[in-house]
C-alpha cells in the first residue's frame, strides 16, 4: 500500500523522531511505499494566507498546496505522528489540513450535507503526551486528545478506518516501557494493511 507518513516534530533527536524510525521500518517491512512528509524539515509554511483563501474561493490551487495534495492522493493509507500541543495537534501539523484538506477534493457540501471524499484505505493516528492517562481521565480530557484528528478531520473527509495509540507521560517512563512502544511502533507498522 502506498503509505504517507505525516511527521510533526521540530526535534530530530525526539523520541516521536524514534517512533517515525521504527514505524516507516516495519511498514517497509511489510512491502509497502512509503513517503515521510517531515513538516518541520521541509520548512513547511503553515499559514492559510489571505491570497491562497482567495484562489482556492475561486478554484485555483496554489502551486504549494497543490504539491501537498499530489502526495496526499498518492497515499491509500495515512500515517500520523506528533506530539500533543495544548490537547491538540501542532499548529505545522494543523496549517497542513487547513490548507491541504480542500473543499471539492477532501469534503463537499450536498443538501444532504457534507460528504467525505477522500478514498484512503485506512489511517494511523500516533501521540504523544506529557501528562499522564490519569490527569485525562481526572480532567474528563481523554476524547478531547484524538478526536480533532481522528474524527473532526479524518473521519470528516470520508476516512473512516482510523486507529490511534496514545502513548501517556513519555518523559517519565522507564528505559524498558519506552523501548516497548518503540516495539509496538514497528508491529503497527507490521500490520499497517491487516
Ligand atoms: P522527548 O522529549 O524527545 O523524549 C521523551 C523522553 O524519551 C526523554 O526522556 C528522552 O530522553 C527519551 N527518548 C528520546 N529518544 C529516545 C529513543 N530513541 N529511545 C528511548 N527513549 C528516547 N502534554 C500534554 O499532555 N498536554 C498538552 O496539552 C501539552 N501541550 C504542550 C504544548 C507544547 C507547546 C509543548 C512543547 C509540549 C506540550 N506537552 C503537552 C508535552 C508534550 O506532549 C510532550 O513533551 C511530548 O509528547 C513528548 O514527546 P517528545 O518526542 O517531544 O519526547
Amino acid at each position: 500500500m502506498n503509505t504517507l507518513i505525516v511527521y510533526t516534530h521540530p526535534n530530530p533527536t525526539s523520541f516521536n523522531h524514534a517512533i517515525l524510525d521504527n514505524i516507516s521500518e516495519g511498514l517497509k517491512k511489510a512491502g509497502h511505499d512509503v513517503r515521510i512528509k517531515d513538516l518541520y524539515k521541509e520548512n513547511f509554511d503553515p499559514v492559510l494566507h489571505a491570497e491562497d483563501l482567495a484562489k482556492l474561493q475561486t478554484g485555483d490551487i496554489p502551486e504549494r498546496i497543490g504539491k501537498q495534495q499530489e502526495d496526499l492522493l498518492w497515499a491509500e493509507g495515512l500515517v500520523f505522528i506528533y506530539p500533543l500541543w495544548w490537547f491538540d495537534r501542532p499548529a505545522m501539523l494543523k496549517g497542513w489540513f487547513d490548507l491541504v484538506l480542500t473543499n471539492g477534493l477532501a469534503f463537499e457540501y450536498s443538501d444532504k450535507g457534507v460528504r467525505g471524499l477522500l478514498k484512503h484505505k485506512k489511517a494511523l493516528v500516533i501521540i504523544t503526551a506529557g501528562g499522564s492517562k490519569q490527569y485525562f481521565i481526572d480532567t474528563d480530557a481523554l476524547q478531547l486528545i484524538h478526536r480533532p484528528v481522528t474524527d473532526g478531520t479524518l473521519s470528516f473527509c470520508g476516512i473512516n478506518d482510523v486507529t490511534h495509540r496514545i502513548y501517556y507521560d513519555v518523559a517519565n517512563l522507564s528505559d524498558d516501557e519506552r523501548a516497548d512502544i518503540l516495539k509496538e511502533s514497528a508491529i503497527l507498522g507490521e500490520t499497517f494493511a491487516d
